[in-house]
């Protein structure tokens, strides 16, 4: 059989894909090499209520954990600030499971336990090689993740580099945390170039560090500077998140990658649900194109449409970079101008005074401003 789109990776990315295209009742094979859809999970589980609106989906009590107001960042200093962008703390399996069935329902066929070895492309046919035999289809989708390899075959991927990150769970009665309305993310020069996460979720708390180098010691170190003991954790989950991918092109003839795969991820927060879940549907959507008009040629499009998102804004690696490199007393400047108050609260007339108090920032007022743009942006892209 030849399908009409197979898509390899059945994540946020790979099941919103399919949903576009099993809709208007082509044939759609998705594969995944996990033996159940989404596990195990490697996710902190959070998502913003504009993410669902902005792809065009509904909330699900079903994998809804716990309602968040949105972001608090804690500084060394004990200041803070919000990004006030109401979300939730979601089951992550779920929600991977509730995209995928929705697809199941519209026909689409689905084969877990079965992994992506290879591609070749016959007479206009992408040939994917599984340890299920071989599978063939005229439009394909890698929605393989970060560490993708459909990109590599299709000779897309020129580099990547990516962040690490690792998480623990635990009961909330296992900790003693003064929090529970917010996601909680701290920034200091003890993360070397990272951050940490404490989301609350109701009866657990998810718990994580994510940088560049090695993360495991430096998440034991933020679990003792909380006061959690780290021997109560229950489950432990740790991945790659995308930081710095290149890529010559999003699609190939008739491919195309789409989120985690093409490393949209954003880049400043780490968080890539929304993007794989747009990304998905512009993929999808671009697909049913060619295929209701018999001209797969406009394959290529998906790329000029998901380029005009603010995914891939260039200025979020460039916000990302500098942050990486911000040590204390730089976040601390930040904690001062904004002082409790909303991130978009950071303007040149809230900067300018605490800048006449600390000269040195003058000379770093492009890189200011630079971040102010990329926090906007953020406010709504960021997770
Ligand atoms: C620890 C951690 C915490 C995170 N927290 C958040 C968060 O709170 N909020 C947020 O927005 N983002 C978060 N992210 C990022 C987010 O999880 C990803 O951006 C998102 O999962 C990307 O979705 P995707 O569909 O592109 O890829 P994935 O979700 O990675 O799905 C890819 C799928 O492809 C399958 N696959 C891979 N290779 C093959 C193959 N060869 N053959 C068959 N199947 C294959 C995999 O099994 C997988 O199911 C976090 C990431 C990590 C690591």
């Amino acid at each position: 059989m030849i399908y009409d789109a197979i898509i390899i990776g059945a994540g946020p990315a790979g099941g919103m894909a399919a949903r576009q295209i099993s809709k208007k009742g082509y044939e759609v094979l998705v594969i995944d090499k996990k033996k159940v859809v989404g596990v195990p999970v490697q996710c902190a589980e959070g998502i913003t209520h504009f993410t669902l609106d902005d792809t065009g989906l509904k909330v699900d009590e079903d994998w809804v954990k716990k309602r968040i107001k949105g972001i608090k960042v804690i500084l060394s200093s004990g200041k803070f600030f919000y990004a006030k962008e109401s979300g939730y703390s979601i089951n992550r399996a779920k929600f991977d499971q509730w995209m995928m069935n929705k697809a199941l329902d519209d026909g689409c066929k689905l084969l877990t336990n079965t992994r992506a070895r290879g591609i070749i492309k016959k007479r206009d046919i992408w040939n994917i090689k599984t340890n299920a035999g071989e599978l063939k289809g005229r439009i394909l989708i890698g929605a393989d993740g970060p560490a993708s390899n459909v990109a590599k075959w299709l000779d897309l991927l020129k580099s990547r580099e990516y962040l690490k990150a690792v998480q623990y769970k635990f009961d909330a009665e296992d900790i003693d945390y003064p929090g529970e309305d917010w996601f909680y993310i701290y920034y200091s020069k003890s993360f070397q170039g990272g951050y940490g996460w404490v989301f609350p979720r109701g009866n657990e708390y998810n718990i994580g560090v994510g940088g560049p180098g090695s993360v495991k010691g430096l998440l034991h170190q933020f679990c003792k500077s909380l006061n959690i003991d780290v021997s109560k954790r229950k489950i432990i989950n740790a991945g790659i998140i995308p930081f710095d991918y290149k890529l010559s092109a999003l699609t190939k003839e008739t491919a195309m990658i789409v989120g985690d795969a093409a490393g949209m991820t954003n880049p400043v927060s780490g968080g890539g649900i929304h993007a794989a879940l747009a990304s998905g549907r512009i993929s999808g959507e671009t697909a049913v194109k060619a295929l209701e008009t018999e001209n797969l040629s406009v394959i290529p499009e998906y790329e000029k449409l998901i380029k005009k998102e603010p995914y891939l804004d260039p200025i979020l690696l460039k916000c990302a970079k500098y942050l990486m490199k911000w040590d204390d007393d730089d976040w601390n400047f930040l904690g001062e101008i904004l002082d409790g108050r909303d991130q978009s609260a950071l303007t040149i007339f809230s900067g300018f005074p605490k800048m006449l108090k600390h000269p040195k920032y003058f000379a770093r007022s492009r890189e200011l401003l630079l971040i102010r743009k990329a926090m906007r942006i953020n406010q709504k892209y960021g997770w």
